[in-house]
């Protein structure tokens, strides 16, 4: 298969230096590009500013901003069978973009801001046959919010996490997900690293490729 796999944070500029950001490290991004490689997939790999290495046999597209990401994302999407989206996509973007570095000459300011372009959701909408996997970060009603992304999105498959759970959030080894299917099922994966969690992911994403070939031959 064509994996088109995303990861990390994407950061929106306010100013020359100041950004709005998350701590996404990209761990789960890049063990799925490492997992699809490994189990022969040619794998693309765009992915916001993060401090990791570049999987072997992998082609590592560096992006900054959502509207870069989703730029990339529209690119590849076209000749891929499946886009995992496990960037952590900064949902707003300062609405503009000053050259010069703002001043703090005033008691309180005010910073207005522009909602970014939903990549997963734009995808969907130009899925033809592919495979589209999401990732939703909660910190409450679970499986309730994970399957109306599922359906708004379009996607086959959703991992779910409970961010506010300890050991299970952005920057940890570790992944605590419930994978939620578009077939309705739900399964809560026991707490593994995120090395093995992408490779059941993966192992998925392949599931899923032979189902639809099933069904739709052509
Ligand atoms: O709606 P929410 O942000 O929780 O959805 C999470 C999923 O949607 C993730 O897979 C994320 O990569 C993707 N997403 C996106 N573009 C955005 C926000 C989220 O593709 N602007």
């Amino acid at each position: 298969m064509r994996l088109l796999v995303t990861a990390g944070p994407t950061r929106e500029f306010a100013d020359p230096f100041r950004f709005i950001s998350n701590p996404s490290s990209g761990r789960m991004g890049f063990a799925l590009a490492r997992a699809g490689r490994r189990r022969g997939h040619r794998v693309v790999l765009i992915s916001g500013p993060v401090e990791l290495r570049r999987p072997d046999g992998v082609k590592l597209v560096p992006v900054v901003s959502a509207r870069e990401m989703r730029k990339k994302v529209l690119e590849y999407f076209f000749a891929s069978d499946a886009l995992i989206m496990a960037a952590a996509v900064a949902d707003w973007r300062p609405a503009g973009r000053s050259s010069k570095k703002l001043k703090k000459n005033r008691r309180d300011s005010t910073l207005r801001l522009a909602p970014n372009p939903d990549i997963l959701r734009d995808a969907g909408r130009k899925k033809g046959g592919r495979i589209l996997v999401g990732f939703a970060a909660e910190t409450g009603n679970l499986i309730d919010n994970a399957r109306s992304k599922m359906i708004s999105k379009r996607l086959d498959m959703v991992l779910a996490n409970d961010i506010s759970l300890p050991d299970s959030g952005f920057r940890s080894d570790r992944a605590l997900l419930v994978a939620v299917g578009a077939d309705g099922t739900v399964e809560e994966w026991p707490p593994m690293t995120k090395s093995r969690a992408a490779e059941r992911i993966i192992a998925r994403v392949e599931r899923l490729a032979r189902e639809k070939r099933t069904h739709d031959p052509d």
